[in-house]
């Protein structure tokens, strides 16, 4: 599985934010607590630099859908890819951590990349009915799943079976809770190893207090699934949530929009 031989591949990690704030009732950041208050949150894709970079984390929001669901702040993650000198269609690897349209809609947007995906999390979404239900059809849309399909059974699709390490230094975790089957990204740093978890945590609360967001589909998953990235991070300052505003606030500016996390 692993390509490439790169000794000591380390990455720098980008946080990009392409759409926000949004502004939401704590309960939905901190499951069934601070009703009364109001938080908020911003959209993300990240970027790995490296040896075997640049490797993009979720693909955000095409502009159609964004149009479409008049998302505030929207910026083509292509553009915002941009200000680091990062083509998206040179792209070669795009980690999907969740199928989820502000993580996965954005697909179109890396025509020559492989997709990265849990088998599981793609089945639930391509192939389950219970994902035709209501609530997953909410927060999941119809034209990324279906070039996702059309991707099946090509080199551009690669389906994976719990942890496995996609290229050197990257390794692809299974971390179910927030979705049948997300995955989080451990990534060796110069810090050590971090790990981006996505929608694992809304936001850094979720970990510090061993808390989770309300969007979760299996809570005794989720703890399982904290106590193992708890357990494979460096630290708990290098597991990144998917949509806290402090990713742009409190970590070095490199452009607009763009902060480097390690
Ligand atoms: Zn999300």
């Amino acid at each position: 599985m692993v390509k490439g031989d790169f000794t000591m591949a380390q990455y720098e990690i980008y946080a990009l934010k392409y759409a926000g704030p949004f502004t939401s009732s704590g309960a939905f950041l901190m499951w069934l607590k601070e009703w009364e208050r109001v938080e908020k949150r911003n959209y993300y894709i990240w970027c790995l630099k490296g040896k075997g970079g640049p490797v993009v984390v979720d693909a955000g929001v095409a502009p159609e859908l964004a149009r479409e669901r008049n998302l505030h702040g929207y910026v083509n993650p292509v553009e915002v890819l941009s200000r680091i000198d990062v083509k998206a269609d040179e792209v070669q690897h795009v980690v999907i951590t969740h199928i989820h349209w502000d993580h996965a809609s954005g697909v179109s947007l890396f025509p020559n990349a492989t997709f990265y995906i849990q088998d599981e999390e793609y089945r639930f979404w391509l192939k389950d009915a219970i994902a035709t239900r209501p609530p997953f059809m909410h927060v999941s849309d119809e034209t990324s799943k279906a070039y996702l399909a059309s991707l099946e059974g090509t080199d551009r699709l690669v389906l994976l079976n719990g942890d496995q390490k996609v290229l050197p230094g990257i390794e692809c975790l299974l971390a179910p809770g927030h979705t049948v089957a997300l995955q989080a990204v451990a990534v060796d740093t110069a810090k050590g190893a971090a790990i981006l978890g996505s929608d694992c945590a809304h936001i850094f609360r979720n970990y510090r207090e061993d808390w989770p967001s309300a969007l979760i589909v299996d809570l005794v998953g989720w703890m399982r699934t904290y106590e193992k990235l708890r357990s494979r991070a460096s630290s708990i300052d290098l597991i990144f949530p998917g949509h806290d505003p402090i990713m742009s606030t409190q970590y070095r500016k490199v452009a607009k929009d763009i902060t480097r996390l390690v």
